[in-house]
């Protein structure tokens, strides 16, 4: 069984709007790549994408660390609650005095 023929279709860049080819070529790559959608970006501005994301990657590393909650933070505070109740509660033995 043949995959169906690829031909070279023109499609419009989503970000400067110019018309580009998706090459029989490059539609191979995508279906290497496991890629289904069509690109939607002419060449150039992919690459330009791609810069500012190695970019944004570099200046944003110690971001995604940040965003996450401290895990360290919670773990404090059941420690605290217990010496709380604890300091609260009289001494047993008054009661067994009666
Ligand atoms: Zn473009």
């Amino acid at each position: 069984m043949e995959l169906a023929p690829l031909q070279d279709k023109v499609l419009i860049c989503a970000q400067c709007g110019e018309e580009f080819v998706f090459t029989v070529s490059a539609q191979q790559y995508f279906l290497e790549k496991g890629f289904v959608e069509e690109p939607r970006r002419c060449k150039h501005c992919y690459t330009q994408l791609k810069k500012d994301k190695r970019q944004q990657d570099k200046n944003g590393r110690g971001r995604p660390l940040r965003e996450q909650p401290a895990v360290d933070a919670p773990e404090a505070a059941p420690d605290e609650g217990q010496l709380d109740s604890g300091a609260t509660e009289p001494e047993p033995s008054a009661e067994q005095g009666q």
